[in-house]
């Protein structure tokens, strides 16, 4: 039964003791959602706030309720979609995200590799012996920030929800990677810098469970395929290792995220200075090098 109005559940809770049905899961999810937005201080009036979209279930649940608080909040929206180049799956969710947009009357910006680089990833693998998301993982970053500058953005908003922050925290300390997770959060970064763009994460409490579960009881029309090159192994341990922790231990997700976020302003003062920017000889694009990890694989391919 559903824990408020005793109808029939459409999700259990945490403790999987009580659910919740249709319209009180809608409540309780948008409400969380609004609420980590005010909590955290993701967006302030009249931002421009773009949204980076791949067409998949998470950033078009973003799209779809940022754009329902916008004008109850006082800010505006663009989205912002990378086009790797990946035949078979990219050209699908463009389809899928370009229908979307119109829909909800938000504009949409495609950025392509191909047009930026000269090829898409497709190609680049065949040319370079690197592993495809280690190249998606830098040149989608650097597209991300640069246009999200060109298109006079104020923050970008992305996807990213409570299990996949939950798998990058834990992953960085498996692997003793502080610094990494330095960077993790609701928002990116300590104060506004001209060159970087903050990001920000408003699904950030809300689980990959309740985001599917969301997507399609609201009828978002979406084939659910994932990436082809979709290859990084330590992470689907991570999260398989997770899931079963869950399944077994209700609410480790959450502990683990809670904890984070008691700790992380301090790793985040930690390690403030500890990069000094700089900026790429080749393209100025902010970075930690003489030549940026964008233009270094370039000059590779
Ligand atoms: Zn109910
Ligand atoms: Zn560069």
């Amino acid at each position: 039964m559903c824990k408020n109005c005793e109808t029939n559940p459409v999700i259990l809770l945490t403790n999987n003791t009580k659910g919740l049905c249709k319209s009180c899961f809608f409540r309780y999810f948008e409400r969380k959602f609004n609420k980590t937005i005010a909590q955290f201080k993701l967006i302030s009036p009249n931002e421009r706030i773009g949204v980076a979209i791949s067409g998949g279930k998470d950033s078009l649940t973003l799209l779809y309720l940022l754009n329902k608080l916008k004008s109850k909040k006082r800010f505006t929206i663009e989205a912002l979609l990378i086009d790797e180049g990946i035949k078979g799956y990219r050209d699908n969710t463009i389809k899928d995200a370009k229908k979307f947009c119109k829909e909800l009357g938000v504009k949409l910006n495609i950025v392509s590799y191909r047009d930026e680089f000269g090829y898409p990833l497709d190609m680049m693998i065949k040319k370079l012996k690197m592993k495809p998301c280690s190249i998606c993982g830098v040149f989608r970053r650097y597209l991300i920030n640069r246009y999200s500058r060109k298109l006079k953005f104020n923050k970008i908003a992305t996807g990213h929800n409570l299990d996949d922050e939950v798998q990058s925290v834990m992953m960085n300390q498996f692997r003793n990677n502080p610094e990494i997770s330095a960077r993790l959060g609701p928002i990116t970064g300590i104060k506004d810098n001209k060159k970087f763009i903050r990001r920000i994460k408003p699904l950030y409490l809300l689980s990959e469970k309740e985001v599917t579960t969301y997507s399609y009881l609201k009828n978002f029309k979406l084939k659910f395929c994932e990436c082809p090159y979709n290859t990084e192994a330590y992470r689907i341990n991570v999260r398989e290792f997770i899931n079963k922790f869950e399944e077994k231990y209700p609410g480790t997700k959450h502990s683990i995220i809670n904890s984070f976020l008691e700790i992380l302003p301090d790793i985040k003062e930690k390690f403030r200075n500890a990069e000094e920017i700089r900026y790429c000889k080749k393209c100025s694009e902010p970075c930690s090098n003489e030549i940026c990890k964008a233009c270094e694989i370039r000059s590779k391919i």
